[in-house]
């Protein structure tokens, strides 16, 4: 809990949305973490063959962070997706296999070709685990400790819409109608203030206005973009520990 609240209070103070960067946080420990030490656990494996590896999003964050820690090599990638490989390549063969008689054999085709699917991504589970227990731990210390976090939430960047409505949707929110109306009013003025500037940003840009166009009105349009959809990040966030949070 005490580790948990220095990482809340680190994202609040960071840019963009608190939660995005929570659950990317644990994204890159939990990739890093897998690869160093348990490419050899059965539990893990057996997961990550039962849903072909990992998904799109959470592959090439995984090469990623990969390239970007030394004390990592490709090897343990490598083992997971041996195993990936060969079940991918076992199913694929038995659609080859069944040839005219796959109805009668394996049901219908759209079944079969489901089990080439790529879904159940652990580390997608990981993260929605992750995500609630952050929203979770907000709502807590909002509500426990309001005077100390309502003011770090006020003076942060805010939530995403999408954090948002998932925190607006926790119990701990419903059953706190003054909680809710605090987080909705926040949320309200942060939109306001970037409609603002979205709007000074297209008027200064006209040929006829002469006046300077502030860093917060240029950068509008992107806040835009992680308001309505959350964090996207150029960097990773997590180095070999927590206490090496970069804060990118
Ligand atoms: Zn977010
Ligand atoms: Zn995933």
């Amino acid at each position: 809990m005490a580790l948990f609240t220095g990482e809340l209070q680190r994202a609040l103070a960071a840019p963009g949305c608190p939660l995005c960067r929570l659950v990317r946080h644990q994204e890159e420990a939990w990739i890093w973490h897998t690869l160093y030490e348990f490419t050899g656990d059965p539990g893990v494996r057996s997961r990550l063959d039962a849903s072909y590896g990992l998904c799109h999003e959470h592959a090439h964050l995984l090469r990623r962070v990969l390239t970007g820690h030394r004390l990592l090599g490709g090897s343990g990638v490598a083992r997971i997706y041996e195993t990936v490989v060969l079940r991918y390549s076992e199913q694929l063969a038995a659609l080859q296999g069944a040839g005219g008689r796959l109805k009668q054999w394996l049901g219908s085709e759209r079944q079969q070709l489901a089990k080439l699917e790529l879904k159940g991504c652990p580390l997608c589970l990981s993260s929605q685990q992750a995500e609630r227990g952050a929203v979770f731990f907000l709502l807590e210390a909002l509500q426990k400790e309001g005077q100390l976090w309502r003011p770090r939430l006020k003076s942060s960047e805010g939530l995403c819409n999408p954090h948002l409505l998932l925190t607006l949707e926790d119990n701990q929110a419903h059953e706190d109608p003054e909680l809710r109306q605090f987080l909705i009013q926040d949320q309200l003025e942060r939109l306001a203030e970037l409609q603002g500037r979205l709007y000074q940003l297209q008027r200064k840009q006209r040929y006829d206005v002469y006046e300077q166009i502030s860093e917060e009105e240029a950068c509008s349009w992107q806040e835009a973009i992680w308001r309505f959809t959350g964090m996207q990040y150029e960097k990773l966030l997590w180095q070999v520990g927590p206490e090496s949070d970069v804060g990118a």
